[in-house]
């Protein structure tokens, strides 16, 4: 994983000479508050001045990003002919950032090339996360929704930040609503990323230590306690199920999930963490099961699942038939499907969405 990472507090200030090492110009890619309420953007905009560094703010980022915002940003980081980007807020406008990063460096590419696999160049970025979820400051991945397409898609070429600044004061203010959906997403890769077809001991380091953190975590997540070390130990279990995913990927219920996201507008954290706990009643290896239980301090999945509704309320009003549909399409999924170390059969995949939202 190229990316320089940092994680602490005050880390704009006190890592700012990497800024000067990019360029002169920048793009700070954000959503319309995140990063202005997290402070973040005013530390940047201070350090940029005292600096003698140029930027402009583009600040149209919604969630999920879609091609055509990440088209309005390239048009303004050509137009301001900019060096680098800095892309500061949740996985949306991270991953715009990065999105932006390889048009800008490939003039000649149409924006619907993004999707195809390659190897790519791309403007140097910096990577400031607002949330604790996603792991998209230390990963190449960048998911897009394209609509002439209905879903959500990965770049064709890795797109790592050359630095993540993780500074998890940056959190403090995340309203309750999005600091449980996103440790959910957190949890989901820490999840998939473990049980998957490329998980080597290198890779477990990361997840068997994110598994750990969370046997805290998921009590203070319930009591909606997030004082002390919360934000801190949060932000690190993030992180370091984005580095697993870095060399793992996602499976299953990401790949399940995007369509809850598309079609019935579902937060990200909750699309797949909806479908993680029948996902996991499907997994053949009950050792490598245990040995992530036992981590995260459980007994069993049915502790995992009294945990697991306590923080996810998803109430989705799907047709059976277009379950039936949704399934049958995801089938065909190889990308996702080949990361699933196990086998596994159609039945079994419309079984995960039938379990997860016809209870
Ligand atoms: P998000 O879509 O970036 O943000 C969700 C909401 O939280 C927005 O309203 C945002 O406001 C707000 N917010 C963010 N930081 C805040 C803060 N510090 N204080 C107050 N509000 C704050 O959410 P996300 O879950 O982090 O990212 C989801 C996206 O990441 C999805 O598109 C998903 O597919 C993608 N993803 C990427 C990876 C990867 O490896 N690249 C992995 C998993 C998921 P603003 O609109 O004002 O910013
Ligand atoms: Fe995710």
């Amino acid at each position: 994983m190229p990316t320089k990472v940092f994680f602490g507090e005050n880390l704009i200030e006190e890592k700012k000479d990497i800024f000067k090492k990019l360029g002169k110009r920048a793009l700070f890619v954000t959503g319309k508050n995140s990063a202005k309420a997290s402070g973040a953007y005013y530390d940047l905009e201070r350090v940029f001045r005292k600096e003698g560094l140029d930027f402009v703010l583009f600040d149209g980022v919604e969630e999920n990003p879609s091609l055509e915002t990440i088209v309005k940003g390239v048009a303004l980081g050509k137009k301001e002919r900019v060096d680098f980007l800095v892309g500061i807020g949740g996985g949306s406008p991270m991953d715009a950032a990065k999105a932006m990063a390889l048009l800008l460096a490939n003039p000649g590419l149409d924006p619907r090339e993004i999707f195809l696999p390659g190897e790519l160049d791309f403007l140097p970025l910096v990577a400031i996360p607002t949330t604790s979820g996603t792991g998209s400051e230390v990963t190449q991945y960048s998911i897009i929704t394209v609509d002439e397409e209905k879903t959500k898609k990965n770049i064709g070429s890795p797109v790592f930040p050359s630095y993540a600044l993780a500074d998890y004061s940056y959190t403090s203010k995340l309203p309750k609503e999005v600091t449980i959906n996103t440790a959910v997403d957190a949890f989901t890769h820490l999840v998939e990323g473990y049980l998957n077809t490329n998980a080597s001991e290198l890779s477990d380091i990361y997840g068997e230590k994110g598994f750990s953190l969370f046997r805290g975590l998921f009590k203070k997540l319930i009591e909606e306690d997030f004082e002390g070390d919360f934000r801190r130990d949060m932000m690190l279990a993030s992180m370091l199920g984005g580095m697993q995913i870095a060399q793992n990927g996602t499976s299953i219920p990401h790949g399940m999930g995007y369509a809850l996201t598309y079609f019935y507008g579902l937060p990200h954290g909750l699309s797949s963490g909806v479908l993680t706990l029948a996902f996991l009643r499907v997994f053949k290896d009950k050792k490598r099961l245990e040995k992530m239980l036992e981590l995260l301090g459980l007994g069993g999945l049915d502790e995992l699942e009294e945990i697991l509704n306590s923080l996810i309320r998803v109430e989705l009003d799907i047709p059976e038939k277009t379950l039936e549909e949704l399934a049958s399409s995801f089938s065909k999924n190889r990308e996702k499907l080949k990361n699933f170390p196990e086998e596994i059969s159609s039945e079994e995949i419309l079984g995960i969405y039938l379990k997860s939202l016809k209870k």
